[in-house]
């Protein structure tokens, strides 16, 4: 059963290897990662949610953050801030590896897919990991205070700014990774993370040709929104900013049109009808994934529920 998911970071991830688990060959998973919130810093081309995404696959990752490296240090970062270098956005000793040598490797030309490949089959990720694009997408995020880059005001600023809306710098003229359009067009049934809508989903939506190649076949969303809240991060803050109260409801009518299947928590049980309303088949289920077992659970909820209800 060949699947795609469409990720960002922490969520995306713990659903992707809930997915890679539950399938019998994890070689059947593409996960395509948004690329919108890559940025430089420090001369470096970091790429957090294609990093998390890989971590977590490879099982590298920080269980305490969902970002970064599990038995990671901060030798450089202390050292840097010593000189009063900026230390906003942290980079572990480990983690910085991959930085260094994924920035050496694209100035010399090579594209981010296979530079992204290679660092996957070197870890050991069975899994293929698509960056959406080659072509850098930068999200802009209109504020009240004006308009941000996306690592601005996600970490230097902690989320506070007020949001009113999102750019995807050159998206319009970005080609999607080789090998994209294709996974989506082959794949069973396309899965959309439990990832924020607006920033970590949507800048993957807007590459041209991928709205296209989800069309016919079962696209799954899995809602970010349990209880009205998110479960980390400020998707739940950007729903209210935007005008509507953030519900499993608000994140279906987000994906109105593309998703066909749609996943809701059992504490929104309430919300299942409205949702169906909207057209689209539901499951409701437990999707707090707070233990590497329970992703694999819910992953393998949500593909059984896709074979008999597609
Ligand atoms: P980021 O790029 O690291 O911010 O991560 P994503 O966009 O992939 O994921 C952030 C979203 O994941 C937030 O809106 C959270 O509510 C959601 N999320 C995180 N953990 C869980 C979980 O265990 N279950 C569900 N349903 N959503 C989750
Ligand atoms: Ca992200």
């Amino acid at each position: 059963m060949s699947i795609v998911v469409l990720a960002g970071g922490v969520g995306g991830a713990k659903f992707a290897y809930g997915v890679m688990r539950a399938l019998s060959d994890p070689a059947d998973l593409t996960v395509i990662v948004n690329v919108g919130d890559d940025f430089e810093h420090f001369g470096l081309k970091i790429c957090p949610d294609l990093d998390t995404v890989c971590y977590t696959l490879a099982e590298l990752e920080n269980p305490a953050t969902g970002w970064g490296r599990r038995g990671e240090s901060w030798r450089v970062m202390e050292a840097v801030r010593a000189l009063g270098g900026p230390a906003w956005f942290r980079l572990g000793d480990l983690d910085l590896a991959t930085h260094l040598e994924r920035t050496r490797r694209l100035r010399a030309g090579q594209p981010l897919s296979r530079i992204t490949a290679d660092f996957c089959r070197a870890w050991g990720v069975r899994a293929r990991v698509l960056p959406v694009s080659d072509q850098p997408i930068p999200t802009m995020v209109l504020t009240d205070e004006g308009e941000l880059p996306f690592q601005e005001y996600f970490v230097r600023r902690g989320w506070q700014p007020r949001v009113r809306g999102f750019r995807f710098v050159g998206v319009e003229s970005a080609a999607p990774a080789p090998g994209a359009l294709a996974a989506l067009r082959e794949a069973e049934a396309v899965l959309i993370a439990p990832s924020n809508p607006f920033v970590s989903i949507d800048p993957i939506l807007a590459v041209p040709g991928v709205r296209q190649a989800m069309q016919g076949k079962p696209v799954a969303a899995i809602s970010p929104i349990i209880g009205g809240q998110a479960v980390k991060g400020p998707a739940a803050k950007m729903f209210r900013e935007l005008g509507t109260p953030p519900t499993a409801h608000a994140v279906a009518v987000h994906y109105r049109g593309l998703a066909t299947h749609f996943v809701l928590d059992a504490q929104d049980q309430g919300q299942q009808a409205a949702v169906e309303a909207l057209g689209m088949l539901t499951l409701v289920t437990d999707t707090l994934m707070t233990t590497p077992q329970k992703r694999v659970t819910l992953a393998n909820r949500v593909l059984e529920w896709l074979k008999h209800n597609s």
